[in-house]
Order: C-alpha cells, then structure tokens, then sequence
C-alpha cells in the first residue's frame, strides 16, 4: 500500500478542507516556521488512532479541532482522510480487493469521535488492525519523530522486542494470540 493523499478539513491550523498530493516516492514538506508541516504530521498519527492528546502536541484531544484565528471563528469538526493506493492488493482481510482504501476519523468538539473505511463506520481497532504488521500505525516506526533515534537506542531489551516484532510482522500475531486467550 503506498500513501497517494492526505486530506483534511478543520484540523488544527488547516481550517479550509485541503488536500494533500503524495506523488512519488519521495516528497518533501519545506515552508516558514509555523506554517503547519508538523500538523501535516500530527494529522496522520491521529488518523492512524493515536489517542494520546500530547501525543499531538495538545492538552486535550479536542486541540486538533482548528479554534479559530484573528480572522476566523473556530469550527465544530475535524477530519483527516489518508488514500492508500493498493493495487499490488497488500491490505489485509476483506480490503484486500480494493485498488484503493480510505482511512478516515472525525472528531466533534463534544468529544464524539468516528472512524470509516471506505466510508464504511468502523472501530478504532479496525484500522489499528490493517496496518498492524506493517509498521505504519499511531505508535509504529514509519513515522520517526524527533528524540525517537535516541529512544531506540537507549530502550530495554523488552521495548526492543516490540519494534523487530513489528518489523518481522511477528505484531499482528501475537495480538490475536493475546485477543483468542482472552475469549
Ligand atoms: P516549525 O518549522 O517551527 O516546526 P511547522 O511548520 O511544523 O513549524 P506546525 O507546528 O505544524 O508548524 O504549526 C503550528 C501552527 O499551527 C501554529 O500557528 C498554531 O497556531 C497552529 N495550530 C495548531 N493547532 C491549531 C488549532 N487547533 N487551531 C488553529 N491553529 C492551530
Ligand atoms: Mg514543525
């Protein structure tokens, strides 16, 4: 599956929907300090479940909801949409026939949050599982952020674990062992 577009509307500073082309292999995001290349970010993990707020560089979740400007009013919802191109059919389970799966969430400012794929109303744990394995999630590898190097680096042998079982695939396995032990 390869990332082709982000989209968004009302998250954190990108208030009018916008889109986001990923063309090639390789893009760069380069602009003045503040301008939202973090919040480009901060938009994925969230989509992906991320459900720690300072995760995200807020105090509480509904921060990502855009609260306004000197020139605009805040707005009641945000959404964050990511398009993965998947003809070569990587995506597991029931997706695997689509050439191309959307992940989406929305969030309301009573706290109400949503997830879909392929517009389809699903659990957070939904798309927790397409990518388990795989090492893009909300807490996986793909997304390397400041100071993570050094957290490789220096984790115990447990925390180290975790990152090969995710890069040797070993992840999505052992947590249905842990879910099928739980039944
Ligand atoms: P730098 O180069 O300094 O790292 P950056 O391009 O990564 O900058 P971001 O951190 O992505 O910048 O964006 C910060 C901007 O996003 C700030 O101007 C902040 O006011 C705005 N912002 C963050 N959350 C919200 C929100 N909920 N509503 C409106 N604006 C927001
Ligand atoms: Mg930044």
């Amino acid at each position: 599956m390869r990332l082709s577009q982000i989209k968004l509307a009302g998250f954190k500073s990108f208030v009018d929907p916008t889109t986001i082309d990923l063309p090639g292999q390789i893009v760069g995001v380069v602009g003045p300090n503040g301008c939202g290349k973090s919040n480009v970010i901060d938009a994925l993990r969230w989509v992906l479940g991320e459900s720690r707020a300072s995760a995200l560089r807020g105090e509480s979740m509904q921060d990502v909801i855009f609260n306004g400007s000197a020139r605009r009013k805040p707005v009641a919802r945000a959404s964050v949409e990511l398009i993965f191109d998947n003809q070569s059919g990587k995506a597991g389970g029931q997706w695997a026939s689509y050439a191309e799966i959307s992940i989406k969430r929305v969030l309301l400012r009573n706290g109400d949050s949503s997830y879909y794929i392929n517009s389809q109303k699903v659990r957070r744990r939904d798309i927790t599982d397409i990518f388990l394995g795989t090492g893009l999630g909300a807490r996986a590898y793909a997304i390397i952020e400041q100071g993570m190097i050094s957290r490789i680096i220096e984790a115990k042998p447990e925390e180290l674990r975790i990152f090969l079982e995710e890069a040797a695939g070993v992840s999505k396995y052992r947590e249905r062992r842990r879910e099928t032990a739980q039944r």
